[in-house]
């Protein structure tokens, strides 16, 4: 489980202690209408993630309800995804498709009940009926359409004896409704298109929002997760269980933030027009940030499960870094790939004084990496060096191979240049050199000093290797279009010279080709004649500051993780900075909270306000950072009811325990629209929390003697049934009763 708990699986717990469900049950429901992208694979992580957290399942479920925009590849392709971050769905793959009739049925159940009807208005004019944020709209005429006469209409629409935008089907809500979402929602339309799955059986088509919640409901979801965009859609999603009397164990909808990244797109329509327009060579184009792209390019899955973990589930929408998710891979491959050696751009050394034809051992791994394992390095008299390892006029801090200047061979010699050759132009051609005996790597007597170690290769053994190196996809850092296209995004190298150790005999290596980065073997292109590798990353982040040059052998990043603030890109101010790291060193705050405080004016001078008079930091970042938060979002400081001091007096009454942190929630409510004070409000309220056994016992006595088919059932085995439990005897107490003794009590009594 990822380090921190976040709201989603807040809220997952809080419904198993409250026995609302027995089992966790997710899905993912994606639409099969393109190639899935690293947004669904944080969406992927967090719906497998939470099932698998809590001994629940998740279902795989293709949102198929657009049959003209649909494909068995996308489904195959996100089948491929799921599996390949490692994630098993439940028994088969389930489909929208395959719940059109019982769909259906609920249609005619609602048209039934008064509560949908048929609508002949034009698409504009149901825009136009809809009215505005500011003004209620008005309801068709066709809404007073019987009940028989919708039914029918309907069922002709169905039979496709209808044209297309002839009729909708849609809720009968509320067209005043400020949420514009409720104003008679559309929940079928007419399609006669071809569907990839139900052929052409159909020509009425579900909404989104008919459709979503009744799958959840008819597989038995207990937490439908989706990003915020559908925040408003939620109140349709409810009405229609409701409505339909749907409402056993029924599921919730929770939204969180989708993820965007820096310098790419995201869009399934920008990426199907890169794909279309030919700028990139297919979905599983590396420089694409689909899954597909990913693994094409050599990111591993733990990569890219260990990128969304550390990104975190929030509720506010921002722009992670792509720095981020290479940092995942470099750190994920820095001690499990080999590191080998390969040239580039090649430069000819010949070694006068070398005549031998010798084999030299060398470990494929530093000494700082638990892992084991050598090759041999044929070494003799013509090498080849990577071109811009030497220099004629060097700068200043040139480390390398210069005229006055030794180098060492990684692995072997150090050699001194002893003549440069140069063609017509004044192109270096050619480096005579010597090497020096006594200087062997790990025998070395020699007392001769060097600055570098680079890398080189045995020109007699060496192989002749494609190389594909990336760069960003998008110049701009949000790009908006195919315009912001990088020209320069790949650059293909076919002269580089690899070691002959790199023979593959079979797929889905990598290695670090030293000083260079992490790259892979093209699954698709890599042939023995024609062997490609594919520059996953390279070994720091080049787009940062430029480092200089020379930095050699550049020891990739210690172990020590940086500090990942949740999808921020914005570099905190000085002062925030200073705050941030006293919240989390000094205050233990976690960087979650800490960040959402230090970030926020407003908040962080507010529970400065609230520290002086309490000592619980955590207890009350936590209300500040979500409370608080919200209410002060869209208020002014002026309007503000409540004060810092009222809130430091709640989080007393949590400490000592007067209140249940539930139960402080209710009252912060209370506090913020009256400006109440919180201890007179629990009094007045009666919310005083109990803790007393003799007042608990009872109560859980009356639970148990209720369920007694509960209570076998846990003795025999099921303990899933705590929560029932727990919950049951809160639920009695209205939130009053301290869950910790309840806890303790249960588990005593149910032995
Ligand atoms: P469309 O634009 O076609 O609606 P979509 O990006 O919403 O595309 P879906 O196939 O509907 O794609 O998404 C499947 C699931 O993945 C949904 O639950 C959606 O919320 C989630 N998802 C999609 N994009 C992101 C993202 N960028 N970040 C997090 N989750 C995402
Ligand atoms: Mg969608």
């Amino acid at each position: 489980m990822s380090e921190h708990k976040d709201f989603l699986r807040s809220i997952v717990e809080e419904d198993l202690a409250a026995g609302k469900y027995e089992e966790v049950v997710t899905r993912f429901p994606p639409e099969p209408n393109g190639f899935p992208h690293i947004g669904h694979a944080k969406s992927i992580c967090i719906n497998f993630g939470i099932a698998k957290d809590y001994g629940g399942h998740c279902n795989l479920r293709m949102d198929d309800t657009n049959p003209t925009t649909e494909d068995t590849k996308y489904v195959e392709a996100l089948k491929d995804a799921v599996e390949w971050l490692g994630f098993k769905w439940e028994d088969g793959v389930r489909y929208t498709s395959d719940y059109f009739p019982k769909l259906y049925d609920y249609a005619v159940e609602l048209i039934k009940m008064g509560k949908a009807y048929v609508d002949s208005l034009s698409e504009e004019e149901i825009r136009e009926y809809r009215g505005t944020v500011t003004e209620a709209g008005r309801r068709s005429v066709y809404a007073e359409r019987s009940v028989e006469e919708n039914l029918a209409l309907f069922e002709k629409m169905k039979n496709g004896e209808c044209k297309e935008g002839e009729h909708v089907l849609r809720a009968k809500i509320d067209m005043s409704a400020a949420n514009m979402k409720l104003r008679d929602p559309l929940l079928y339309r007419i399609r006669h298109a071809h569907h990839y799955r139900a052929g052409d059986v159909w020509h009425v088509y579900p909404m989104y929002d008919f459709a979503h919640c009744l799958s959840d409901s008819i597989e038995g979801i207990t937490h439908s997760i989706c990003t915020l965009e559908f925040e408003n859609n939620r109140a349709i999603y409810d009405w229609v269980l409701d409505t339909l009397g749907l409402t056993k164990q029924r599921p919730y909808q929770h939204e969180f933030a989708r993820l965007g990244i820096n310098y790419t797109v995201m869009s399934k329509r920008l990426l199907l027009e890169l794909v279309k327009s030919g700028k990139v060579s297919g979905w599983d184009d590396p420089r694409l940030p689909t899954i597909a792209g990913y693994r094409r390019r050599g990111y591993t899955p733990e990569s890219i499960i260990s990128f969304c973990d550390s990104i975190g589930v929030a509720k506010a929408n921002s722009t992670v870094d792509v720095a981020q998710l290479e940092f995942a891979i470099r750190d994920d491959l820095n001690t499990k790939v080999p590191r080998v050696m390969c040239v580039l751009d090649p430069l000819k050394v010949t070694i006068e004084n070398y005549d031998g034809n010798e084999v030299l051992d060398a470990s494929y791994y530093p000494e700082d990496v638990p892992k084991e394992g050598s090759r041999a390095i044929p070494f003799s008299k013509e090498l080849y060096i990577e071109r811009e390892d030497f220099s004629l006029n060097p700068p200043k801090d040139y480390n390398r191979l210069t005229p006055d200047q030794p180098v060492r061979l990684r692995h072997a010699y150090i050699i001194t240049c002893k003549e440069v050759i140069q063609d017509a132009d004044g192109t270096v051609v050619e480096i005579k050199a010597v090497y020096h005996p006594d200087s062997k790597s790990g025998s070395d007597t020699s007392s001769i000093k060097v600055k570098s170690a680079i890398q080189w290769v045995d020109a007699a053994s060496a192989k002749k290797v494609e190389v594909r190196l990336y760069d960003r996809l998008f110049k701009d850092e949000a790009p908006q279009s195919l315009d912001d296209v990088n020209p320069d995004s790949l650059q293909i190298i076919k002269t580089a010279l690899i070691e002959p150790a790199v023979i593959l005999d079979r797929p889905d290596e990598r290695f670090q080709f030293e000083r260079q980065g992490y790259f892979y073997a093209d699954p698709v292109d890599y042939t023995d004649e024609n062997p490609v590798f594919n520059k996953i990353v390279g070994l720091k982040d080049s787009w940062s500051k430029k480092k200089k040059a020379d930095n050699l052998e550049p020891v990739p990043k210690p172990q020590t993780k940086v500090v990942q603030i949740e999808g921020e890109v914005v570099p905190m101010s000085q002062r925030e900075q200073a705050l941030f790291d006293r919240y989390t060193t000094e205050l233990k705050l976690n960087h979650e909270v800490a960040n959402t405080l230090a970030r926020d004016e407003k908040l962080s001078s507010f529970y400065e306000a609230a520290l002086g008079e309490c000592d619980s930091p955590v207890g009350l970042a936590n209300i500040v950072a979500n409370e608080v938060a919200r209410e002060l979002k869209d208020t002014e400081a002026d309007e503000r009811k409540f004060s810092p001091a009222q809130t430091a007096k709640l989080v007393k009454m949590i400490e000592d325990e007067t209140i249940s942190t539930k139960i402080a929630k209710q009252v912060f409510e209370e506090m913020a629209l009256s400006g109440k004070d919180p201890a007179h409000i629990v009094q007045e309220q009666g919310l005083t929390q109990i803790s007393d056994p003799a007042l608990i016992v009872p109560i859980i006595d009356e639970v148990m003697a209720k369920n007694p088919d509960n209570v076998e059932k846990f003795r025999a085995g099921n303990t899933k049934l705590f929560g029932f439990f727990v919950g049951q005897v809160l639920k009695a107490t209205d939130g009053k009763a301290n869950p910790q003794v309840v806890n303790a009590l249960i588990e005593e009594k149910l032995k």
